[in-house]
């Protein structure tokens, strides 16, 4: 059996996590199995799915065809806002399972914080919380809270996040968020790393621009003789900042776990920091309803 390529990070509550892994947003069904499979035969050891991406049967099929020992991968999947509150989450979570033909997680993340409807928040989290003193699974966090979204969820229950999993890419670098993260003890980890959120999402602010072809990023990738996305990835890492890539092409695939043996200069780690421009591709989390996206969970 190979072992992981990634480094890991050490949890709040000791669980190590791969510090890179797999994303499969808009992975499509069909491509989701062929690529979980690629990339856990190309190192990877963490696969980041959600139940709103509906491709949670295919990242557990894809996790089984690649032979790699269920207790080596480090499965993320995420609660989606139709599911909120304490019984709705217990339900999904059973769904979730179900789907990835899986009898425990290793992370389950809220998706958004639902500021409208915040009881519902914690209801979920004191869900997640049961989920975890059961041992059904290892760790828990949420995604694109900020500090007061922590704070307030932190104000209320028992168990710090784990894991906080926001946009973060050289142009949003989040600094305040990450080092109010670090100081609670929570994790940061990054969606969209290389940027995809400003690729993909037409209403983003600054639709079309990648760190990809930034200036800055290239010369260091010339450098190193590594590529832009390799070294938009490194510089996660250095930062201490788990990041999961998606790719469904498989020499991208091996391409972004390909970081592990080059570092950067704090100098270097300095120009990319230097390229945040404060402004966020995706939704702004405050903003966030239960009907804030049209997106219906699979039976
Ligand atoms: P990414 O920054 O990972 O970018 C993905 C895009 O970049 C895809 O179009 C992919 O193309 C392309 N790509 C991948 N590798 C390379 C490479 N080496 N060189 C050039 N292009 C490359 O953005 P995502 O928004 O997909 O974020 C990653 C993951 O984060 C998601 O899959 C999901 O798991 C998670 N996420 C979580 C959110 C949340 O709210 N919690 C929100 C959004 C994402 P291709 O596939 O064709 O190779």
């Amino acid at each position: 059996m190979t072992t992981g390529k990634s480094t890991t990070i050490t949890l709040n509550n000791g669980v190590e996590m791969p510090a890179l892994g797999l994303g499969v947003f808009q992975s499509a069904p069909e491509e989701t199995a062929d690529a979980v499979e690629t990339a856990l035969r190309d190192g990877y050891r963490l696969i980041d799915t959600a139940a709103a991406y509906n491709n949670e049967r295919q990242v557990g099929e894809g996790i089984r065809r690649s032979g790699v020992d269920r207790s080596e991968v480090f499965v993320t999947t995420k609660l989606w806002l139709s599911d909120y509150g304490y019984d709705a989450t217990l339900r999904a979570f059973d769904a979730s399972l179900d789907k990835l033909g899986l009898d425990y997680l290793d992370m389950y993340l809220l998706h958004w914080p639902l500021p409208s409807d915040f009881e519902a928040t914690v209801g979920s989290w004191r869900a997640a919380e049961k989920l975890l003193a059961d041992g059904r699974v290892r760790a828990i966090g949420v995604c694109n809270h900020s500090a007061a979204h922590l704070d307030a969820l932190i104000a209320r229950t028992d168990v710090v996040p784990a894991v906080n999993q926001v946009e973060l890419h050289p142009y949003f670098g989040q600094p305040g968020l990450r080092d109010a993260a670090a100081r609670l003890g929570v994790t940061t980890q990054a969606w969209s790393p290389i940027g995809g959120i400003n690729m993909y999402w037409p209403a983003a602010p600054q639709a079309g621009r990648s760190p990809l072809t930034d200036p800055a990023v290239t010369a260091v990738a010339a450098k190193y003789g590594k590529t832009p996305a390799q070294v938009v990835l490194r510089w996660h890492i250095e930062h201490a900042v788990s990041a999961i890539p998606k790719s469904v092409t498989a020499h991208r695939i091996a391409e972004n776990i390909d970081i592990f043996d080059f570092s950067l200069t704090a100098d270097e780690i300095a120009a990319i920091d230097a390229l945040d421009t404060g402004v966020r591709g995706g939704p702004e989390p405050e903003s966030i309803t239960r009907g804030a996206f049209d997106i219906v969970i699979d039976a």
